[in-house]
């Protein structure tokens, strides 16, 4: 039997999603240990770097194809390390990173996609969102920030969004990286217990922690309203950060594979050109 594809394995079925039925203890597609994870991570370098060349020069040739990762998950749920480990294997010429904290005035008085639209990775390039739109549809919903009906009407909005973006030659990778209320804990508190650790700490997220079932269920809204064949979730369990790292790598290749990319042709004479250098 063939495996499924880690797009295939890690997105949430349609209908309604039931995060605690998701282990985030567990390493779906992989049967491996840490270390075969982290060497199985490494073994997939040249290929991500091969792939990413591929898009990289479609965008120098005028290509309009990209890719944009969203990543989405509590606080301490791997963002940043997914950001290290898995998108710090590709070139960082081709990466363009974005993260979203709390809008500012003048962003909220536009539209909720408009930063997102100013923040989109341009032909070539592969797109990384640390938070993205869907905050404005989980901690939005949360804390109560919009009407119940305007973020009701934000769901349909994304799903427009997305496929417009994925018309104009965008491909759109969402992930949620899946932790459990008790690892998130364990990592506050290895923060709150090392000093090199203290800037990652921020008194704040022990509010947000506070409402974790409420951000759960918000999560699960978002996962069934937006999982379109367009751009789909996955879920990706994430109390181990290899398997984290390692999954998320998998979808960038399966993703940029996907695309089909072939090398531009040269839109010069080569002849010519190897005629003139020898005699250069
Ligand atoms: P961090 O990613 O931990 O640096 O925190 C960023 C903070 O910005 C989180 O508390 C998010 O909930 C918040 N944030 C991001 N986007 C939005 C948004 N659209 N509306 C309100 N808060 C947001
Ligand atoms: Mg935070």
């Amino acid at each position: 039997m063939t495996q499924a594809s880690w797009s295939q394995l890690l997105r949430p079925p349609a209908g309604p999603v039931d995060l605690t039925a998701v282990d985030p203890r567990a390493t779906p597609g992989f049967t491996g240990k840490k270390a075969d994870g982290q060497a199985a991570l490494l073994a997939l370098e040249p290929t991500i770097t091969d792939l990413q060349e591929r898009l990289y020069a479609h965008g120098r040739t005028d290509g309009q194809r990209r890719l944009l990762l969203v990543t989405q998950g509590m606080d301490t749920s791997g963002k940043g390390g997914t950001m290290r480990k898995t998108v710090g294997l590709m070139d960082p010429q081709g990466v363009v990173i974005k993260a979203f904290g709390a809008p500012t005035d003048t962003e909220k008085r536009r539209g909720f996609l408009w930063r997102i639209r100013q923040a989109l990775p341009p032909g070539g390039k592969v797109g990384v969102f640390d938070r993205s739109h869907y905050e404005d549809v989980l901690v939005a919903r949360v804390r109560s920030l919009a009407s119940k009906a305007t973020i009701e009407r934000r769901y349909d909005a994304i799903n427009e969004f997305e496929q417009e973006l994925a018309e104009s030659g965008c491909v759109v990778v969402k992930v949620m990286l899946h932790i459990s209320r008790d690892e998130q804990k364990a990592r506050l508190a290895e923060r709150l217990d090392n000093p090199t650790k203290y800037w990652k700490y921020n008194p704040k997220d022990i509010d947000d922690r506070k409402l974790w079932d409420d951000f759960q269920h918000a999560y699960e809204i978002a996962l069934e309203r937006c999982n379109t064949d367009t751009a789909p979730w996955h879920v990706i369990p994430a109390d181990r950060k290899w398997y984290r790292n390692l999954a998320v790598a998998h979808l960038l290749v399966e993703h940029l594979e996907g695309m089909g990319l072939s090398w531009p042709p040269a839109d010069f004479d080569i002849e010519a050109e190897k005629a003139r250098l020898a005699v250069s």
